[in-house]
């Protein structure tokens, strides 16, 4: 695997910028707890479909401690169109108690606590503190992280955890807070896992699976 040098990545980061200027979160949340509901609503769902469950639900459980009342059955059908949904509810129950009892009702702002939430992992957790605290120190190495990392050749891991690792080991501390957004825009409309459309990606001068094939 050729290795970008830093200057290299700084160009891809800066392009994709340009090509994707509205790269931000798609996910609809007002408060922090709504943003932890709908991460996890979004594990193995769109975010589109996410966007058109949370209304009715935030509209029955507003707080934690409403989603601790409610009945188990009621929120899984409540949550039913996300998938995953007999999961889904209960870590969603188990999480609002956690929140309510370890956390005094209050979301926690570090990875270290927010992994101890059930049904957040370190990708979850790294879009709550950027999206929520504006803290980016990780990267959550999704679906498109992982496929245009190993395709641009960032890196050849498969572990989300060491594809983060490798990541953060090239990528500008100040870039952070941009490449969680820019590789999912990058790959829901360029880089997508079928058919990606490399003649007219930005960034195919720069891509190993480019010139790897001689596209
Ligand atoms: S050239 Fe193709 S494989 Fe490489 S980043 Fe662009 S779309 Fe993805």
């Amino acid at each position: 695997m050729k290795q970008l040098k830093e200057k290299e990545i700084i160009e891809l980061i800066e392009i994709l910028k340009k090509y994707y200027p509205d790269a931000t979160c798609s996910l609809n949340f007002k408060t922090p707890f709504e943003l932890v509901v709908s991460v996890m609503l979004s594990a193995q769902c769109t975010d589109e479909r996410v966007n058109k469950t949370t209304p009715a639900l935030f509209k029955k459980c507003p707080t934690p401690e409403a989603f601790e009342k409610i009945e188990l059955d009621e929120l899984e059908k409540i949550i039913h169109p996300c998938g995953f949904y007999k999961n889904k509810a209960r870590n969603l129950k188990l999480c609002a108690n956690q929140i309510v009892n370890n956390f005094n009702s209050v979301v926690p702002n570090t990875m270290e606590d927010l992994i101890t939430l059930a049904g957040i992992g370190r990708k979850s957790a790294n879009v709550i503190l950027l999206e929520v605290f504006g803290i980016a120190n990780g990267i959550a190495v999704d679906t498109h992280a992982k496929r245009i990392s190993n395709r641009i050749g960032l890196s050849s891991a498969t572990m989300p955890e060491k594809i983060e690792q490798d990541l953060l080991s090239i990528i500008p501390k100040k870039y952070l807070k941009d490449v969680n957004h820019l590789f999912v825009y990058h790959g829901r409309n360029t880089c997508m896992a079928r058919n990606p459309k490399c003649q007219d990606c930005p960034v195919s001068h720069l891509c190993e699976y480019f010139s790897k094939n001689n596209l």
